[in-house]
């Protein structure tokens, strides 16, 4: 297997539903790399960033943000 990702699986404490969509990037724990289009994203506080990307750019919803929330109303 060629082993020349971008990015690392993300360890078995991250929620598996992210971990089957993002890895870590390799030099740094706080970026995460989305394994569907390599998109880079700051891993802050919990998976928000994570699922809202997957919901806007690949229509996943899975992840556990309430699905079918409009963008947000000003
Ligand atoms: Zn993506």
């Amino acid at each position: 297997m060629a082993d020349d990702l971008p990015y690392r699986n993300a360890p078995a404490k991250y929620k598996s539903k992210v971990s089957t969509y993002f890895g870590f990037a390799k030099n740094n724990d706080k970026t995460v790399i989305c394994k569907q289009c390599r998109a880079e994203l700051k891993y802050v506080d919990g998976t928000s960033n994570i699922s809202t990307h997957l919901s806007r750019h690949h229509k996943i919803t899975e992840i556990g943000s309430k699905s079918g929330m409009p963008e947000t109303l000003i």
